[in-house]
């Protein structure tokens, strides 16, 4: 089974951060009319991980996507990353931001992805929060080591139940692949865009599920510039040296120039369907269960 799954928030992220310029939204428009177009045409459905705030300042994309039939999930309120936020913070967070969606598409949202696939070992308690807000279904593990963070100890690869502080929450992990002794992802994100498309094809085949996210900035042609200091710091809230910047910049650029070209081809060769499809067809009393307690 394959997953198919966009994270939305570069609307929103361009209104409060980056200059509300008008042709960026109209190029983040016409970007999702062209996947949303695709998807009719392959008759697939995906799930979309919207934050809270997309619902607030621009509720005709969230009905938009939601009105042609696929999934609404939750991506927090502002982009801010789980593990930078206290349990309070994070609280108040997905409280608003699932109920902001909520009241926007009129349906209960039941999945949910942190920014940044921010759920670790260090804030386990964010799958209580989840619990608590009535989400059913995770899709923010990287079960290996990235750059800020990751959960390399989480020990499945594949759809999980999860239990923790005695709830339990359905966890679909990100997919990763062994490459020279170390576990990397290679279905969404910088990694989709850095591995040759025969390559991710290959992987996906292989594995009895796999999980493929894209945001639509990953998308667009042209390159990002290289972040300020004080702009790096303030987002990442770490150390903004010129190396750490260099980094950023090269995985937020790498590959841009063809990875829409290589989104639609991905999309019409592969089965794909969304959380809520692929949980209602999995035998839960078959899978894996992990107890984070
Ligand atoms: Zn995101």
């Amino acid at each position: 089974m394959n997953v198919l799954t966009f994270d939305i928030e570069e609307w929103y992220l361009e209104k409060a951060l980056k200059g509300d310029r008008k042709e960026r939204y109209a190029q983040f428009d016409a970007y999702l009319d062209e996947i949303l177009n695709l998807l009719d045409k392959t008759g697939m459905k995906a799930t979309f991980f919207c934050v809270g705030k997309m619902a607030v300042h621009f509720p005709e994309v969230i009905r938009l996507i939601s009105e042609r039939g696929h999934e609404i999930g939750c991506h927090s309120d502002v982009h801010t990353w789980l593990n930078k936020m206290t349990r309070h913070e994070a609280m108040e967070d997905t409280h608003i931001a699932v109920d902001s969606l909520e009241q926007c598409i009129g349906k209960k949202v039941l999945s949910y992805r942190a920014p940044a696939f921010s759920i670790g070992e260090n804030n386990k308690w964010a799958f209580e929060i989840l619990s608590e807000f009535g989400i059913k279904r995770d899709a923010s593990i990287y079960p290996a080591s990235r750059d800020f963070g990751g959960f390399p100890n989480f020990g499945s690869k594949e759809p999980t139940i999860v239990s923790y502080g005695g709830i339990s929450i359905k966890e679909f992990p990100i997919c990763t692949t062994s490459l020279f002794g170390k576990e990397f992802a290679y279905s969404g994100g910088g990694y989709f865009r850095f591995f040759p498309l025969w390559f991710v094809k290959r992987e996906m085949k292989k594995a009895p599920y796999s999980m493929c996210y894209f945001h639509i900035g990953d998308l667009l042609p042209e390159t990002n510039g290289l972040m300020s200091r004080k702009a790096y710091e303030d987002y990442f809230k770490e150390n903004g040296s010129l190396l750490n910047r260099y980094k950023r910049y090269f995985k937020s650029n790498f590959g841009k120039k063809n990875a829409w070209d290589k989104l639609q081809k991905l999309i019409v060769s592969v089965d794909f369907q969304n959380l809520d499809e692929v949980d209602s067809q999995i035998d839960w009393s078959k899978c894996r269960k992990i107890s984070l307690d």
